[in-house]
């Protein structure tokens, strides 16, 4: 799960790790309003988007009085704005973070994710920080230190001494990162994120650290430890089937092609976009209804690949088990009723009462194809795509 850079902020805020004064804005006379109480006269007002890259498309401006934030703020609002990581398409900015300002002497780079071949979270940091560290990852990457943090001792003492000197960090400055690295650590355990990411770190002028940028996103999987991060979920920033489907517990995620798959079980499910891609196509989702899935459920999920107007072909590919054929073709039948299908459909039941299953899609109604076994499906349905 992604969040916003604001609110990534007021959790680096809880962990210790310092951030400027700022508030998040949703129209440019809040915008204002916020600069005017801020301690400063440089302010900085920056798009809150789910995505990097800002600074290069124009999402982050630095401004001298309130007018001129209320100005930014109006110019960012109900843009479209494209940078480096949205895509062409790019993410309308519906708010806004108004901060105060600061002159820095250098930028660094600090990330915390897991390296999934350590089986371990690690810790990266470099003095090569700011707009262009993915250059430096890709050209320079002796640039890039690296720490693995074994989760069994958590992170000690002399591992932020180590980051600290690499950086050439002296006096309170060491002392100050060394805690930073620890208390970021600290975030990244106790909220189960996959990212937490500064970048930039800067040293302002005066010679204090500072989180200028702040990234965090949180493991999916451990979301029902942390209730409170519900509130954190931006549904605007979501795709908005996988936001329905999420609602039904549905695994469904979107994928760039255009054979819409319903499948149960992850593992057939993976095996079926492999074989839609062997066939010469591309899958528009990945979706496992699952296999405690009900009629209701299988509905649910088969009204959401018909709603996806990219999709030009379903394949169904059910391996009867605990999920029955029977009861999932009375989900497809269920759902099928209430919208009219205009694409093609290929459907491969195998299993427990798929002899049932098959003679409910046959009274149904429903025009579909039936496949003999699952490379004969993902075929037919490549061939109707073509
Ligand atoms: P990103 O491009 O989406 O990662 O957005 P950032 O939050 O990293 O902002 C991009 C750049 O704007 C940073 O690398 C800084 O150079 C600059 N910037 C952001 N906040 C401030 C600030 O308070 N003062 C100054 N001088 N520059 C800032
Ligand atoms: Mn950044």
């Amino acid at each position: 799960m992604k969040i916003h850079e604001y609110q990534a902020k007021t959790l680096f805020a809880r962990f210790g790790i310092p951030v400027p004064e700022g508030a998040v804005a949703g129209t440019p006379d809040e915008a204002r309003d916020i600069a005017a109480k801020l301690s400063q006269n440089r302010y900085v007002v920056k798009a809150q988007i789910h995505a990097g890259g800002r600074g290069k498309g124009g999402g982050v401006k630095l401004v001298e009085s309130p007018e001129e934030v209320y100005e930014a703020a109006r110019n960012l609002l109900g843009q479209n704005l494209v940078t480096p990581q949205t895509g062409p398409e790019g993410r309308l900015v519906r708010q806004v973070l108004v901060e105060a300002a600061h002159g820095y002497r250098q930028e660094f780079y600090v990330g915390l994710t897991l390296d999934r071949n350590l089986a371990q979270p690690v810790i990266m940091v470099s003095s090569a920080g700011g707009m262009d560290i993915e250059e430096v990852a890709e050209k320079t990457p002796e640039l890039i230190f690296r720490e693995a943090l074994n989760p069994r001792w958590g992170f000690l003492a002399f591992q932020g001494g180590n980051l600290a000197q690499r950086l050439k960090w002296e006096g309170s400055l060491f002392r100050t990162g060394a805690a930073l690295f620890a208390n970021l650590y600290r975030l990244f355990s106790s909220l189960d994120a996959s990212l937490a990411e500064i970048n930039p770190l800067v040293v302002t002028d005066d010679g204090r650290l500072l989180a200028l940028d702040a990234k965090i996103n949180i493991d999916d999987n451990a979301l029902f430890r942390h209730p409170e991060m519900e509130e954190l979920v931006d549904p605007n920033e979501m795709d908005p089937l996988e936001l329905e489907a999420s609602r039904y517990k549905l695994n469904y995620i979107r994928l760039d092609g255009n054979i819409g798959a319903m499948v149960n079980g992850a593992g057939l499910a993976m095996a079926t976009m492999d074989l839609i891609k062997q066939a010469g196509a591309e899958p528009a989702n990945f979706l496992d209804v699952g296999g405690g899935a009900d009629a209701e459920v299988t509905a649910q999920g088969f009204r959401i690949i018909l709603s996806d107007e990219r999709v030009k072909a379903i394949l169904i590919n059910i391996f009867g088990g605990i999920l029955r054929c029977d009861v999932l073709a009375q989900g497809v039948v269920e759902a099928a009723k209430a919208v009219q299908i205009k694409v093609p459909i290929i459907v491969r039941l195998e299993g427990t009462n798929k002899e049932e299953g098959q003679r409910l899609l046959n009274d149904s109604g429903i025009d579909f194809a039936v496949a003999y076994d699952l490379r004969d499906a993902a075929e037919k349905v490549a061939n109707l795509v073509r």
